[in-house]
């Protein structure tokens, strides 16, 4: 019978930290704890005011199969109430071109014929050859098997065998290419790569997958899309607002220790006593402050993540690009550390800011540093005949950590989804799920139905 006076501690006040306490919340578990380093919640979801507007540092958008965040804007009585999102294509020397108008692009019609039976035959396929796919997390992926919850309205439980889900271990464009569809690269790379989320030839498929499932990758085709006037920051400030244990804020931690069957949790140099603890921080950081055990340090170890480069930038009114736009050629490894995508948020008025994004890390590849990465930017958007006068805001996030496919492949989830609740520690957040803000929410929507 589960004890629900337990004391929970959850470290980290973004979507997964603050889906875990309402979550929590909602099951009737109101001893908890979220503490947050910052001074302020949201974590990724970062979104400054500037000229009386709030604009997008982090993260952006969703899709209407954003249940988690759905049930949040159910829980707070808000919805996503942003402006529209449009966008069109640049080549690399700023001209606008129209790589999915067949009309218009005569050459390219046998590719993009193609490229649609491609598409459709992706579709059947991860409807059947890869039943299972889609689901929240990774438990069992590696060994041929999916446990989860459905990425449907209802969120069934649903379990099964299929050893072809061990393909999902794979780089993206091996996977792609194994099963003849190279060319619906063509498609995910969008709201993949120019995302942040690194290279097809280095990802396993099913963090591209788990995300850009079939039905997401049409909504971005479609661009059906949600956004939200204040933000996303707001969504989880609203969260924040509305749970019974607000955050506590600029929480340093510096000790955690598990011992006796409870957790101490050392914060701004006071010791607190709880039964259990939930991380929603980077994992691969842990074993700074916590007392990990050998198989902790080990399996964090492996963690790999993004370098992804975020600049905010002030144009002359006559430089204001018309649009967001996405620059296709600057999307291969080939072309990393060059700007992919820079985003107009609001259309109605020329003095706002727009968001330049260029990952400048691969695999195999020297990082970038990160001035050079922000000369090339600022380069690129004279390029594109949308130079820069200023730039008011800058950030290099710690993004989307993942694991590589050999790691993948050995069973590196299924290692930790086994010590779940060992020593009384549970571990969400991106790296259990996909660095966005619902797969977060939803993985801790899921630890919470499954543990508590
Ligand atoms: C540029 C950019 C664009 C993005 N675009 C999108 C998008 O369009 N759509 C989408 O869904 N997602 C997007 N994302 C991703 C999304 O923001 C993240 O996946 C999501 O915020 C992850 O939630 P999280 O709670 O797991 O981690 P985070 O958001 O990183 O939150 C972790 C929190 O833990 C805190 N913390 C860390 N260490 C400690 C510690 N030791 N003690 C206490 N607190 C600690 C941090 O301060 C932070 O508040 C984007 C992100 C970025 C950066």
């Amino acid at each position: 019978m589960a004890d629900k006076n337990e004391k929970i501690c959850i470290i980290g006040g973004g979507p997964a930290g603050l889906s875990a306490g309402m979550y929590l919340e909602k099951k009737g578990y109101e001893n908890y704890t979220i503490l947050e380093r910052n001074d302020h919640v949201g974590g990724k979801c970062n979104s400054p005011h500037y000229n009386g507007r709030r604009y997008e540092m982090g993260a952006i958008m969703g899709v209407p199969s954003y249940y988690a965040v759905h049930d949040v804007e159910e829980f707070c009585g808000i919805t996503h109430d942003g402006p529209q999102l449009n966008r069109n294509y640049k080549d690399r020397n700023g001209n606008v071109i129209e790589p999915f108008e067949p009309k218009k692009n005569i050459m390219k019609i046998p590719r993009l014929l193609k490229m649609k039976n491609q598409v459709k035959k992706f579709g059947e396929l991860l409807e059947t050859k890869y039943k299972g796919y889609d689901i929240n997390g990774h438990r069992g992926v590696s060994e041929g098997r999916y446990d989860g919850y459905a990425v449907t309205p209802e969120r069934a439980r649903v379990t099964g065998e299929n050893p072809n889900l061990k393909d999902l271990a794979l780089p993206f464009n091996k996977f792609c290419e194994m099963n003849g569809v190279e060319l619906v690269q063509d498609i995910w790379i969008g709201p993949f790569t120019a995302f942040g989320y690194g290279y097809f030839d280095e990802i396993p498929a099913a963090y591209v997958l788990k995300y850009l499932d079939f039905q997401t990758t049409m909504n971005f085709v479609k661009c059906n899309l949600w956004t939200w006037k204040e933000g996303t920051q707001w969504i989880w400030e609203q969260l924040n607002d509305h749970l019974k244990n607000h955050a506590r804020l600029s929480s340093d931690i510096s000790k955690v220790e598990r011992k006796d069957g409870k957790v101490y949790v050392t914060v701004n140099g006071q010791v607190e006593e709880y039964d259990k603890i939930i991380v929603t921080s980077p994992l691969q950081f842990i074993p700074d402050y916590f007392d990990a055990t050998a198989e902790e340090k080990e399996l964090f170890s492996k963690i790999d993540y993004e370098r992804y480069d975020v600049l905010a930038v002030e144009t002359k009114p006559e430089d204001h690009p018309d649009i967001s736009y996405y620059v296709f050629d600057n999307m291969t490894p080939e072309r990393y550390g060059h700007l992919m995508v820079y985003y107009r948020r609001w259309r109605d008025t020329k003095d706002q800011v727009i968001t330049t994004y260029a990952l400048r890390n691969h695999q195999n590849k020297k990082e970038i540093a990160y001035e050079d990465c922000k000369k090339t930017v600022l380069e690129d958007l004279k390029t594109m005949k949308n130079p820069a006068s200023a730039v008011v805001n800058e950030n290099s996030w710690y993004y989307f950590p993942h694991v590589d496919s050999e790691t993948y492949a050995s069973g590196w989830y299924e290692k930790v989804e086994g010590m779940q609740g060992t020593n009384g520690t549970y571990y969400a957040g991106e790296v259990m799920a996909f660095g966005d803000m619902d797969e977060t929410a939803e993985y801790s929507r899921e630890l919470v139905e499954r543990f508590f």
